[in-house]
């Protein structure tokens, strides 16, 4: 195989095109860095691996060389060209040209009995990507994904934390999520304003309720009362149809009080609570 490339490095100097702001583009190029990106996302030989935005394509070629099958998803035409002309010779490397926010990305994977998704991303368009795929269903047996590091912070976050919500609530219900590296501006080229940090999301096989109409109760609820953050829980219930001496009977019964704010309730306290509710 013709594939001259040695180091990351080499990639990044063949790339001829400078950063574009309007595609969020904030380069990685430090072989250890991407190393510890791969490692959180267990890419392993015979892996089928989807990456959204490869840019100069550095992780996509750690991933490939460590015999994985890798898809990317690239929006830029200059890195379009650079990608084919650098790896296209990896019969394993798969280059998908657009937006990857309008693409159906199970589909793109469609067939396969499981993939990972390991992606530097960019910040605009990443939370969109997780919720898009964590809704999906897809066969996903792993995630690896960068951030902004306040958005990391909220889809790990619990009872007490900063940045404790509905993303929280919604990633944990899905997955056992994780920070596994947390990176300084400098780290990238050009560096952004904020620091990044990489969550790793395994998914909880039919997630953390089963039950479908629970579930949805569940969704419901967190939504509803999390929009009115700083009112307690029955202010929030009462968009959902529930009166308020029903919704501090529940509360009372669950061990949290009427006067809660959402913020104070964990997963298993919603749990309960749309367990009640569902119940009627
Ligand atoms: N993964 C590379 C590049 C990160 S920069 C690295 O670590 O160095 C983010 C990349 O996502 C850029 O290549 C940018 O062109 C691409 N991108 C931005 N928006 C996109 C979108 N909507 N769909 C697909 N790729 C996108």
């Amino acid at each position: 195989m013709s594939v001259h490339i040695q180091t990351p490095h080499d990639l990044v100097r063949a790339y001829q095109s400078r950063a574009k702001k309007r595609f969020g583009q904030h380069f990685l190029s430090d072989p250890s860095i991407l190393d510890q990106i791969s490692d959180a996302g267990e890419v392993e030989e015979g892996d089928h691996v989807l990456e959204i935005g490869p840019g100069p394509g550095t992780l996509t070629w750690v991933m490939l060389e460590r015999g994985a099958h890798v898809t990317s998803v690239e929006i830029d035409r200059d890195a379009q060209s650079h990608l084919t002309e650098h790896l296209g010779e990896y019969e394993r490397f798969t280059l998908v040209s657009g937006d990857a926010t309008r693409m159906d990305l199970t589909e793109l994977m469609g067939g396969l009995e499981s993939f990972k998704v390991v992606a530097n991303l960019p910040y605009n368009v990443g939370t969109d990507i997780f919720l898009k795929l964590t809704a999906s269903g897809a066969p996903i047996s792993l995630m690896a994904l960068m951030f902004q590091r306040e958005v990391a912070a909220r889809m790990v976050a619990g009872v007490g934390d900063s940045g404790y919500g509905s993303l929280s609530l919604f990633t944990r219900l899905h997955h056992e999520a994780k920070i596994a590296l947390v990176l300084p501006p400098g780290a990238f080229t050009p560096p952004p304003r904020v620091h990044s940090a990489l969550a790793t999301f395994r998914p909880v096989e039919g997630t953390r309720i089963p039950d479908l109409e629970r579930r949805d109760w569940f969704e419901r609820i967190v939504r509803a009362t999390f929009q009115m953050r700083r009112k307690t829980m029955p202010n929030g219930l009462k968009k959902l149809g529930v009166e308020k001496p029903d919704a501090a009977v529940a509360l009372e019964e669950i061990g949290v009080g009427a006067k809660a704010r959402p913020e104070e309730l964990t997963f298993e306290d919603f749990d309960a609570l749309s367990k009640l509710i569902s119940a009627g």
